[in-house]
């Protein structure tokens, strides 16, 4: 993918950094998760008490990142960042976890890949702020207990299903972040464009935004982007025409779908006729991991209407055949 959901590079985790909100009010879209976390946070900065766990969950690249940071800042507090596949050993959970002031954040990202034995360790330490350890090894190992301070867990995964039970159950705040509306993302354009201190036009700006797949961090990458082409191609200032042309050259097609969403599209109607067909075959026919079809690319394709999700497996809709400029089967006996 050129222009992917995932974080990539150290140079663009720097430049996406810096376009990241910094406040609550800052943070545009997402409304039902924002005014939930503006009674939460406020409340617990009233008591003086750490605010409950919260769960966010939602595509790569729709905030749940940015989210974590804004919760400690609006809180007051510090922020210890970490993800689930980092931490092996439960000694490294519990090196964090003694570390923490009170009420601090804890955000881990990717949560859903704890292993069992780390997940285990944070069980006592969400419901009551202590760890057992094991000291020693073989017939002198003991357990002891230890006290921790109060603090919030922050959890982030793509699918909230992937969590294990006890686990999702002892957050108290769980969020689901959406996708953003064209005009929620051009509002994003249009700040990030402000910090970079390129020239936009609104019209340009719209364009982007349309075609970002409902996801800021694409639309923030698709920008960058479209700048080079702009001060290289044209007169440094983004315009609709500008945009256009860059995407094109990007494989970013009118709708905003990329080259994995139309292989897909085209896999699903071609090779399968257009479905029910299971994700296992998808992804050998397309050559893509199971996990990144259904974490990255589809959930975009069923939200917009051009796949759906049914127990036999995924159906190409309508709109993807008509997208795909192929007459669709006529329903029998019509
Ligand atoms: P995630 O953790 O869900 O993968 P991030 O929090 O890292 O996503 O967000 C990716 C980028 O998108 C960040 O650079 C951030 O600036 C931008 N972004 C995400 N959500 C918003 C938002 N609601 N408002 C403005 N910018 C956002």
């Amino acid at each position: 993918r050129v222009v992917s959901a995932a974080p990539a590079s150290p140079k663009e985790e720097a430049i996406e950094r810096a376009l990241r909100p910094k406040l609550l009010d800052e943070y545009v879209g997402q409304m039902k998760v924002r005014e939930q976390l503006e009674i939460f946070i406020g409340a617990a900065k009233k008591r003086a008490e750490a605010l409950d766990h919260v769960l966010l969950f939602g595509p790569p690249g729709l905030g749940k990142t940015t989210l974590s940071h804004i919760i400690a800042q609006e809180l007051g507090v510090n922020l210890r960042q970490t993800s689930g596949p980092v931490l092996e050993k439960p000694k490294d959970l519990a090196a964090l976890l003694t570390n923490l002031e009170p009420n601090d954040v804890l955000f881990i990202d990717e949560i859903h890949r704890l292993s069992p034995v780390v997940e285990e360790i944070l069980y006592p330490a969400l419901e009551d702020y202590q760890i057992d350890i094991m000291i020693g090894e073989g017939p002198a190992a003991r357990s002891i207990k230890l006290d921790l301070q109060p603090f919030t867990l922050v959890g982030a995964t793509t699918r909230a299903g992937m969590l294990t039970n006890p686990l999702r159950d002892r957050f108290g705040i769980v969020a689901r972040l959406e996708f953003y509306t064209p005009e929620e993302l051009a509002r994003i354009v249009k700040r990030s464009a402000g910090l970079l201190g390129a020239p936009i036009e609104a019209e340009g700006g719209f364009e982007i935004a349309r075609r970002s797949r409902g996801t800021p961090r694409i639309a923030n990458r698709l920008l960058r982007r479209v700048r080079d082409y702009a001060e290289v191609k044209g007169s440094g200032t983004i315009t609709k025409t500008m945009a256009d042309k860059a995407l094109a050259m990007l494989d970013v097609d009118p709708q905003g779908f990329d080259l994995m969403d139309r292989k897909l599209l085209e896999a699903v109607v071609h090779r399968f006729d257009g479905g029910p067909v299971g994700l296992d075959n998808i992804a050998a026919s397309i050559g893509e991991e199971r996990d990144t079809i259904e974490d990255v690319i589809e959930p975009y394709l069923i939200q917009q209407g051009f796949l759906q999700r049914t127990p036999r497996g995924r159906v190409a809709t309508l709109a993807a055949y008509r997208h795909l400029g192929v007459t669709p089967p006529t329903t029998e006996g019509g």
